[in-house]
């Protein structure tokens, strides 16, 4: 019997927050695709919280989904630091206002199923999410590309997206394909080893008496850290995050590793005597009543290489970041609203409704969305990695400038550290309803000179040193002169 091959313009690999984004917006374009999922279902049964910022909840609002979103999620009342090992309360922020001013939103957080959930539901037509069709080969030609599946089903389309996640099987064929057709074509900086300082293992809890519905906590230990969200119900989710040994520091995209079970019992037996609230509750506390969702290790990386021919990858495929601040989904919206808008911008109105689009203007349509995305994630990963070192310290530096310094700042200039992730985002274009949300911090479709708006993005060292202070605190490592001249500026 001949394998069924079906034929649509966008096949779609994976159902996380990068493929359901896209799909929505693929739809709202009248543009045929398909979305294949390698398991069952893509609404886990079960997963950790998923917190969401301005720049991500803009695209939701643009979907036509943010008010539902907003009815399942907790907004972020605070956010507290806490020495884990003394319990002495570092600082605890309460941002809502200003963020709401600033950026027209609010942060709140949600179970990242539910998001998931909310996404399918607006899916109109659920025939084209086809589960349990895992990728195995993936080919691009002049005319079409090919998705083999591993139950012999082939899918042809004028485009592949990659949107299966950091053990990408498209960016493994992308690649394959590339160095059969264009040798050189993927650069060698892509193919090296990435970092990875940290990994996490992450829970429920139920609630406990001192934290309570929207406060957020980051407690920092020698090496380790906690980061814990309270959702309405007051049960709670919580990361775990270690600093691995030096030598394992450095990995290969084709084989992530994964947390061992010696290390996950290792970590769940040694981090009990934690503290993260000034009332004294341990995180022994927590692990009475887990629910133990997961653990992963956290490398981080944004290629430069997004695509080949009709290859296209995106989200944690593409960009991957350490969760602590919760820039990772957001980034995966992002990058989804770009693909849409550049397939509409470089192929017309009529996209829909033309099943051939030439490859000349992919190419030029997939460069384009590098050329928006890459300096802007790479400024982003950076400030989340130094983000947790911060957290987890591994010197008297990192220490000293979350316990004694970062307190100093006033509210605002604390706030810029995620201002500065939020204002340059990607938002979809004019074929989506604009919203409406008031703000006074403007996006980059609402600055006639589209140049970066963040203050550390455009104020050079100091300026950069000055924002990130706050969480990121980015002179981390830079030294005496920085650290100086931050320090005398702080109350400007
Ligand atoms: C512990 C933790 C906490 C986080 N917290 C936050 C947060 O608070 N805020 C935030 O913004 N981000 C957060 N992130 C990051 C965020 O979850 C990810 O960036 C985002 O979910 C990635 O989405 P994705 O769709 O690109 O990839 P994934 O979510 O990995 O989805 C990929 C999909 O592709 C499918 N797939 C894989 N291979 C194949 C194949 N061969 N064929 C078919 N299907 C395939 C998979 O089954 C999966 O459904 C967190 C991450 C972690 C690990």
């Amino acid at each position: 019997m001949a394998p069924r091959h079906e034929k649509k313009q966008v096949i779609i690999v994976g159902g996380g927050v990068t493929g359901l984004t896209l799909a929505l917006t693929l739809q709202h374009l009248g543009i045929d695709w398909v979305l294949l999922e390698a398991y069952g279902s893509v609404v886990p049964a079960v997963g950790s919280g998923i917190g969401l910022y301005a720049n991500g909840l803009r695209i939701l609002d643009q979907l036509g989904i943010y008010h539902k979103v907003a009815a399942s999620g907790q907004t972020t009342e605070s956010m507290n630091y806490i020495d884990g090992t003394s319990g002495e309360l570092i600082m605890r922020r309460v941002m809502k206002s200003l963020m709401v001013k600033r950026h027209g939103y609010i942060n709140m957080f949600l179970p990242r199923s539910a998001l998931l959930g909310i996404m399918y539901d607006a899916i109109i037509d659920k025939e084209r999410i086809v589960c349990n069709q895992k990728v195995k080969r993936v080919e691009t030609t002049e005319h079409s590309a090919f998705v083999y599946t591993e139950d012999g089903t082939i899918f042809e389309g004028q485009i592949v997206v990659g949107a299966d996640g950091s053990r990408s099987t498209v960016r493994r064929e992308m690649w394959r394909n590339a160095d059969e057709q264009e040798p050189g074509w993927i650069p060698e900086q892509d193919r090296e080893n990435k970092p990875c300082e940290h990994m996490c293992l992450f829970a429920s809890a139920a609630p406990v008496k001192g934290i309570s519905a929207g406060d957020l906590v980051g407690s920092a230990l020698p090496g380790k850290a906690v980061g814990l969200m309270c959702n309405p119900d007051n049960s709670i989710f919580w990361f775990w995050f270690w600093t691995v040994p030096p030598s394992m520091r450095s990995v290969s995209l084709d084989q992530i590793p994964r947390p061992s079970e010696e290390d996950i019992q290792r970590e769940l037996a040694s981090c009990g005597n934690a503290i993260v609230s000034a009332t004294g509750i341990h995180m022994s506390d927590l692990v009475q009543t887990m629910e133990y969702q997961g653990a992963t290790a956290l490398p981080n990386y944004v290629l430069k290489r997004w695509h080949h021919g009709r290859i296209v990858i995106l989200g944690d495929a593409a960009h991957l970041f350490n969760p602590l601040v919760g820039q990772g989904a957001n980034s995966c919206l992002e990058s989804a609203a770009a693909l849409a808008n550049v397939l509409h911008e470089h192929l017309g109105p009529e996209v829909g409704k033309t099943n051939s689009w030439p490859l000349r203007k992919l190419s030029t349509a997939f460069a384009s969305i590098e050329e928006l995305r890459v300096s802007r994630l790479e400024f982003m990963v950076n400030r989340c990695q130094e983000a947790m070192r911060m957290v987890a310290w591994e010197s008297w530096f990192p220490k000293f400038m979350l316990k004694r310094v970062a307190p100093l700042l006033p509210l605002s200039k604390f706030l810029n550290s995620y201002s500065d992730l939020i204002v340059d985002g990607v938002a979809l274009n004019d074929r989506f309803p604009p919203t409406a949300a008031p703000h006074e911090w403007p996006y980059p479709e609402e600055r006639s000179d589209q140049t970066g708006y963040s203050v550390g993005a455009k104020a050079g060292a100091v300026g950069a040193a000055l924002a990130a202070t706050a969480i990121a605190l980015s002179f981390a490592g830079s030294g005496w002169k920085n650290l100086h001249i931050g320090i005398s500026n702080l109350s400007s």
